[in-house]
């Protein structure tokens, strides 16, 4: 299939349509890229999963753009939950709701519930407004492959497979959206940190409490909130390790295993300590770190690399998500200066 490229400004007519008539288009979000397709259409929703190569048992999101929209997605929404998304749509929190009749079950991969979000970013808006219909949009990434936060990614990824891709320019968080699940009342579980912190939950009211799979790997056998926690993600292809402690001790440490094909995911303040590393944002700008990592490690793929050694995030603010993504791109291995 040929795939098309269009520039923001002239692709949200003919892409709204594309959706429309069952066909895939990535287009940029405020989180990350996402490969969309029709909500309500299955034969379309179906492409998404053999396209991606993505678990049959993983669900997806739904993107709306308006409240009128939430009204098609999801049923018997309760005051509270109306009100979470009052106050954090547009905007990246993706919120677990009763499935709405129209919504077909593989959207939920046959859950009762559907994940919805209304996301902050102008072409994502008009694209959605235009196919007239919500769009499920999983990251626009193969599966396991680290989520993709500039065009190249989704090019890389994706060229040949889908109808078209949309240049939006880089995203500005890097990382996928919070997801919560109600718990009743003004408790909601959070199943993946994002953009929206626990804090900024808190300060609008609502109490939130993390899911244990967010920082420790799933057991087998383990029943889990949400499917895509017991996928492996993100992972680049060279085995990696994250080094613990004091970010002085950290560095002396890996400086110690340094060899040609060693690279280091390293904060900028720490750069010029290896000869081979990649920038891992500021230490103390979680921001800059969601923004750095997924490039960061798409990057590794394309260098000499048999083992990586990466630096921890503080895990304030959305570096609870970074540290969360960090994690599983890892495998879990993780290792104290100390003892490395
Ligand atoms: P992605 O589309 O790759 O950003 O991943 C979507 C995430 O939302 C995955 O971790 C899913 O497990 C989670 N998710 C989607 N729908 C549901 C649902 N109905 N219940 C729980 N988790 C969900
Ligand atoms: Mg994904």
């Amino acid at each position: 299939m040929k795939t098309r490229i269009y520039q923001a400004d002239e692709a949200i007519q003919p892409c709204g349509a594309l959706l429309r008539a069952g066909e895939l288009v990535c287009f940029p979000t405020e989180t990350v890229y996402g490969l969309g397709a029709n909500a309500l259409d299955p034969a379309a929703v179906a492409k998404i999963f053999r396209v991606k190569n993505r678990p049959a048992d993983n669900p997806l999101i739904a993107h709306i753009c308006d409240p009128q929209m939430l009204e098609q997605t999801a049923d018997s929404i309760s005051p509270e939950m109306r009100k979470l998304a009052e106050k954090f749509w547009p905007g990246p929190l993706t919120i677990i709701l009763p499935r709405g009749k129209k919504i077909p079950a593989i959207v939920s991969a046959g859950l009762s519930t559907v994940a919805v979000r209304c996301p902050e970013h102008p072409v994502a808006l008009a694209l959605i407004r235009a196919a007239g219909v919500p769009v499920v949009a999983p990251s626009a990434n193969l599966s396991g492959r680290p989520s993709p936060t500039c065009l190249e990614h989704c090019l890389n990824d994706l060229t040949g497979k889908v109808a078209a891709i949309i240049d939006g320019g880089p995203c500005a968080i890097g990382l996928e959206s919070t997801v919560v699940a109600p718990l009743g009342g003004k408790k909601v579980r959070i199943l993946r940190p994002g953009g929206i912190t626990p804090s900024m939950l808190e300060e609008a009211g609502f109490e939130a409490e993390l899911d244990p799979a967010i920082l420790k790997p799933v057991e087998k056998g383990q029943v889990v909130s949400s499917p895509g926690m017991l996928h492996r993600h993100y992972a680049p292809m060279a085995p990696m390790t994250i080094v613990t402690g004091d970010p002085e001790a950290v560095c002396a440490a890996i400086q110690k295993k340094l060899g040609p094909e060693v690279w280091v995911l390293a904060f900028d303040e720490y750069l010029d300590r290896f000869p081979q590393a990649v920038s891992f944002g500021s230490e103390k700008d979680p921001l800059s770190q969601s923004n750095a990592l997924f490039s960061a490690l798409r990057r590794f793929d394309t260098l000499p690399c048999k083992q990586i050694y990466a630096m921890y995030p503080a895990g304030d603010g959305v570096g609870l998500a970074v540290r969360n993504r960090l994690l599983r791109a890892a495998s879990f291995q993780m290792i104290s200066a100390e003892r490395l």
